[in-house]
């Protein structure tokens, strides 16, 4: 196969384009599609300073990369789950690629926190670890950015990931989710940090692809909590489809978000958010879910 571009020998083929690549005109194509989505929701520009929320994993390092590479301010924000085993190995990889870029890493640990990790935590709560897990990752991503005074929080969220959890919600009718599921949330109290998904226009193969072409070394395992997870099933469901149609993940997100959205937006009532009485971070009772969590398990607030 020849690149569509240049002609010569082609490294990857892109079936839902119906077209293939040579490795120079491959990271073209797919920084211009990482450049069509931070234009068309004006995530953020040249001066602001950019804080990328990085697992270890190929989609968070690569959006790092990518943002390093065209000339972006861009720190990473690591959040050590005190998971035995993965987080370190994790770690290893995030840091890692932090030296040899020269760029600005900041590490929280959960353990040295709270002194549990996400599992322990989530038994000691009585809740599921995923759960569990957001709800912390959502209030670092935030006290972080705000203490290091970044304007706007970065996640590795790709194409997959986002159609994955379009269908989940449609599936539940989970009309709140879906009027807020876009690629661009912005900061709608005090405390909250605008968040932004650059990475949604692009599938999770075609980032396996930068990152090996970029040889950029990350974590291959999952999250061992991520096993019998529903968004695996619906991501296995999708590529089945896409399979038999090649681009119809990208028709069912894009479609969603240019005409489906909007109708779920306009039915949801604004919600009064007010400061959490224990940490501040904004939330519709008195007490946030976090916190309530931690209580939970028996943590001394
Ligand atoms: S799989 Fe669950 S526990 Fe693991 S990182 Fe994802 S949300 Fe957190
Ligand atoms: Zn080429
Ligand atoms: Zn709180």
């Amino acid at each position: 196969m020849k690149c569509r571009k240049c002609g010569q020998p082609a490294v990857v083929a892109l079936k839902r384009h119906n077209t293939a690549f040579c490795r120079e005109h491959y990271l073209e194509f797919f920084y211009g599609q990482v450049d069509r989505a931070v234009k068309a929701y004006r995530m953020f520009a040249r001066d602001d300073r950019i804080l990328v929320a990085v697992s270890g994993g190929k989609d968070s390092l690569a959006l790092w990369d990518v943002l390093l590479a065209t000339g972006y301010q861009a720190d990473g924000l690591y959040i050590d789950l005190g998971i035995a085993g993965y987080s370190e190995r994790s770690k290893e990889k995030v840091v890692a690629f932090a030296r040899a870029r020269g760029a600005g890493l900041r590490v929280v640990s959960v353990r040295e926190k709270y002194g549990l990790g996400i599992r322990e935590l989530a038994r000691q709560a009585r809740r599921a670890a995923c759960s569990v897990c957001g709800l912390h990752k959502r209030y670092f991503f935030n006290r972080e950015a705000m203490e290091g005074g970044y304007n706007v929080v970065a996640t590795g969220h790709n194409l997959d990931d986002e159609a994955a959890t379009l269908l989940g919600n449609l599936l539940n009718w989970n009309t709140g989710y879906l009027a807020r599921q876009a690629p661009l949330l912005e900061a709608s109290a005090p405390n909250l940090v605008r968040k932004v998904k650059p990475l949604y226009r692009l599938t999770e193969k075609e980032i396996a692809s930068y990152a090996v072409l970029r040889r950029i070394d990350y974590i291959v395992e999952e999250c061992p909590m991520a096993v019998g997870a529903r968004s695996i099933l619906y991501k296995h469901l999708l590529n089945r489809l896409e399979e038999v149609s090649p681009g119809t993940k990208a028709r069912f997100l894009f479609g969603f978000l240019e005409k489906g959205r909007e109708a779920f937006a306009a039915g949801e009532e604004e919600v009064q958010l007010k400061a959490c009485a224990i940490c501040g971070q904004p939330t519709t009772a008195d007490i946030c879910s976090r916190c309530r969590t931690l209580r939970r398990a028996g943590v001394k607030l």
